[in-house]
């Protein structure tokens, strides 16, 4: 099995269900539907067929559904788009006519009220880079420091300011109506600013679903630590990122995050460009390959697919040969990130265990996912086993690194505890006489309390009769 799991994004190219059942077959245990594209109509049917695999190949699979956030695009032009040549000025503003070489609308008027003299903004995936001269509240003149060809509704990025708007959009709102519709176990928030954000969408949300914090823009690095703090999950957006910051201090931005995220015990998802050329070629760079390793050496706890999988020529290879990189680089035992301070005294306490005893298993019981995330943490060198009556917590828990999920039904006494991952490990991990197991629960059961116990035994036999 891959520790570090692959999430593939769905899209024109791996919607139909074979398809998916291809993704899935090939390592993929978790899909991100991405709506920033798409109808409704289309996520439920991908939905649908997401579902419908996971009981044809009875493999547990999570569900993303990735919200667009306030993803800020300029207007149109008379002409379609325009030449923007460095050093000439340009202007933005809120008149909602069309556009032409000297001027376009901006229609977004938080920016107004808060951008200044000095600030950059970047239009089209940062390919274009204007600086701001003035603004006088409904007009904003720049100067071109990098032009092209800029054509309709691109894209804008204005990194340097923290901007006074709410990251769900009334699209955002409208599609969180459809979660349910969708089995979403996770939701992911585009462009984070602070905690609050998350905070505010999981007072909207109202659904236990996970919430995934997308870190992709300055302020979101800057105050990473509370955004930890409150989210459930973390990705590193490395599209938007690397428009809002620098390209080149992607590498120790994306280690930092993943570090941090190690010691908040929150899994943490590597995004972007990943086998990018695999859009149209059926094998990767070796700067690809190198890329995924690094993250797998990081020991992230999923690495993702985006466009490769979503619109690319070659989904279902994108994912084999995602596979065959994390499974070399388990196997090659690549370790770039050292275990943080800050893990908790039983995830520490487990991964002695497991280096001093030999344990081969580690069994973890838990309601909500909460314990098996705390022990993978640590990153074990042993099978962890997540047992769980909850079918959304087993396909929530298809995102955090080395865990394998089993459903069980609700346990009631220590004694039954021992039993019940005795019998699992009989009959789905060919558990042998002399296998060591490290078990861990909260008790008293049902309670959302700590994990407190950790028990360690033999298989005393070689199977249940
Ligand atoms: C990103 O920017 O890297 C990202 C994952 O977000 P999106 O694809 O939604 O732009």
């Amino acid at each position: 099995m891959l520790h570090s799991a692959i999430i593939s994004t769905l899209g024109p190219s791996s919607s139909s269900p074979e398809v998916i059942k291809g993704l899935a077959l090939a390592g993929s245990r978790v899909f991100r539907l991405n709506f920033s594209h798409g109808s409704h109509d289309f996520h439920k049917k991908c939905a649908a067929s997401i579902r419908e695999v996971e009981s044809d190949i009875e493999c547990t699979l999570g569900i993303i559904m990735d919200l667009q956030g306030p993803k800020l695009r300029i207007g149109r032009f008379d002409d379609g788009k325009v030449s923007l040549v460095s050093g000439c000025k340009f202007i933005l503003d809120l008149n909602p006519d069309v556009g032409n070489s000297t001027r376009v609308n901006l229609p977004h008027p938080e920016i107004f009220n808060v951008i200044s003299g000095g600030a950059h903004i970047f239009l089209d995936d940062g390919k274009i880079k204007l600086k701001v001269l003035e603004n006088d509240g409904d007009t904003i003149e720049t100067e071109v420091i990098e032009g092209g060809i800029l054509s309709n509704r691109k894209g804008v990025n204005v990194p340097d300011v923290v901007l006074p708007i709410s990251a769900l959009t009334e699209k955002d709102k409208t599609d969180i109506r459809i979660l349910h519709d969708i089995t979403a176990d996770w939701v992911a928030i585009s462009f984070v600013q602070s905690a609050e954000d998350i905070m505010y969408a999981r007072s909207f949300i109202d659904s236990d679903v996970g919430i995934i914090a997308k870190i992709e823009k300055p302020v979101g690095v800057q105050k990473l630590d509370s955004i930890l703090e409150v989210s459930d999950a973390v990705m590193v957006a490395r599209g938007d990122l690397g428009i809002e910051m620098p390209f080149e201090s992607i590498p120790a931005i994306q280690t930092r995050i993943i570090s941090m995220a190690r010691d908040h015990s929150k899994p943490v998802i590597v995004a972007t460009q990943m086998l990018e050329s695999m859009l149209n070629c059926h094998i990767p760079t070796r700067a690809e390959v190198t890329d995924v390793a690094f993250a797998v050496g990081c020991k992230a706890d999923a690495v993702m697919l985006s466009a490769e999988t979503a619109a690319g020529n070659y989904p279902v290879d994108a994912v084999k040969i995602m596979a065959k990189i994390v499974r070399k680089t388990e196997d090659d035992g690549l370790s770039f990130i050292e275990v943080g301070d800050n893990i908790s005294a039983m995830s520490r306490a487990v991964k002695a265990a497991v280096e001093k005893e030999g344990i081969k298993f580690v069994v973890t019981f838990t309601e909500t996912g909460r314990t098996a995330i705390e022990i993978s943490n640590s990153r074990l060198n042993a099978r962890i086993i997540a047992l769980t009556p909850d079918l959304n917590t087993m396909r929530r828990l298809s995102l955090v690194w080395g865990v394998t999920s089993i459903m069980i039904d609700e346990i009631f006494s220590f004694s039954q505890m021992r039993q019940v991952a005795q019998e699992v490990l009989f009959k789905h991990f060919d558990g042998v006489k002399g296998d060591k197991i490290a078990l861990v629960a909260g008790i008293p059961f049902r309670s959302s309390g700590e994990t407190n116990v950790l028990h360690i035994f033999e298989l005393t036999c070689d199977s249940i009769s």
